[in-house]
């Protein structure tokens, strides 16, 4: 029995257009099926409205992932290259943030204008407002059971996008399909994310909340050097969303808050030289006055520097250079974030 379509592709996310556009230029006759009301949510929200679409520099290096061979083959098919081409071909307008960081000039509804653009070209079916529930394997490919009714294909895609930013449409239904398949999942956790702190901890951090400071933050062997945002839940800003990806559980972070700085030559030096000089003074020449103060006085660094032995020096500056901070968690899928 010949099936409804050749291709069906669960998710008109980035993933499930791209792939649509792919298999019509094919010949294929294509369907994608998405529950939102609207394809490519996440596209639109994503870059802060302005899509971070590409990075220039991406290489297999920069991907975590339990099969890095994945990767290197992606990587070597379609380049970053090969989607600037793309994005320019529709002419788009694009800027480079950061070194390699590509955006949107205008919005990320020009990068779904592209997506949706060569689904039209390709002659690929979009469905909205339906949703997949289940799928069974037939002798020649798939029956696939929506709230609109059954259809069966040839091949099936399945890009239903991870768990993050629930709001958005994501399921976990895809993990569930790959287990129905026999296929293995490994245990998830959402990365990118902000971390929150024990109740004690938050509370002591909370004059700081607003203030943000590039600090160098360490955890299981990796490091990034960019901003701290201390916030009324706990901690943000780049450094802290990049390092949560590497972050387990009960595992302490270890930030240096002055990362350009010998921290303990320079106080033995500023007491030497002006002994009637503060812990906060010190601090105030390098992080924002606010911070410098209230952090001063969460360690109850009192009185001027000639009160300082060798000693208390390097207690003040091993505090600063590695300040160890056990978070209680992360913010979760809720909230996740993304950089290139
Ligand atoms: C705040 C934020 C900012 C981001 N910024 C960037 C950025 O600047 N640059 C970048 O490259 N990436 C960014 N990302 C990541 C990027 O948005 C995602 O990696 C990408 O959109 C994922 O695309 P996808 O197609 O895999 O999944 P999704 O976009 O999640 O698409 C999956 C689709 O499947 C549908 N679906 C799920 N289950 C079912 C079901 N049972 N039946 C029918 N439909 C179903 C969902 O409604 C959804 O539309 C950002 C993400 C977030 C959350």
């Amino acid at each position: 029995m010949a099936s409804d379509y050749d291709v069906i592709i669960i998710g008109a996310g980035a993933a499930g257009l791209m792939c649509a556009a792919t298999a019509g230029y094919r010949g294929r006759k294509v369907l994608v099926i998405d529950h939102a009301n609207k394809a490519g949510k996440k596209i639109l929200m994503s870059g802060g409205g302005r899509c971070n679409f590409t990075n220039l520099n991406s290489t297999p290096a920069n991907f975590l992932s339990d099969n890095p061979h994945y990767c290197i083959s992606a990587l070597k098919r379609y380049t970053p290259q090969d989607f600037l081409e793309l994005v320019e071909r529709h002419g788009v307008e694009h800027e480079e943030k950061a070194a390699g960081q590509l955006f949107c000039r205008d919005s990320a509804k020009d990068i779904l204008n592209v997506l949706l653009t060569e689904c039209e070209w390709a002659d690929a079916e979009i469905r909205l407002k339906t949703s997949v529930t289940g799928v069974t394997g037939t002798d020649t490919g798939y029956r696939v059971t929506t709230s609109a009714g059954t259809l069966t294909c040839q091949s099936l895609v399945v890009a239903c996008g991870g768990l993050s930013i629930p709001t958005m449409g994501a399921t976990g239904f895809g993990y569930e399909l790959a287990k129905q398949f026999g296929l293995t999942v490994l245990p998830t956790r959402a990365g990118l994310v902000p971390f929150t702190l024990h109740p004690e901890l938050k509370e002591q951090l909370a004059p700081l909340s607003g203030v943000s400071c590039p600090v160098d933050v360490t955890c299981n062997k990796q490091h990034f050097r960019e901003p701290m945002l201390v916030t009324h839940r706990g901690l943000s800003g780049p450094s802290m969303l990049q390092i949560s990806s590497f972050w387990q559980p009960g595992d302490t972070l270890s930030i240096d808050l002055l990362p350009s700085q010998r921290i303990h030559e320079d106080l033995q030096t500023l007491r030497r030289d002006k002994p009637q000089a503060t812990v906060a003074q010190y601090l105030g020449q390098y992080l924002p006055k606010r911070f410098a103060q209230a952090y001063n006085d969460l360690h109850g660094w009192t009185g001027p520097l000639q009160g300082y032995k060798n000693s208390d020096l390097e207690r003040v500056a091993e505090t600063l250079g590695q300040w160890q901070i056990k978070p209680a968690g992360t913010e979760g899928y809720r909230t996740v974030v993304f950089r290139t």
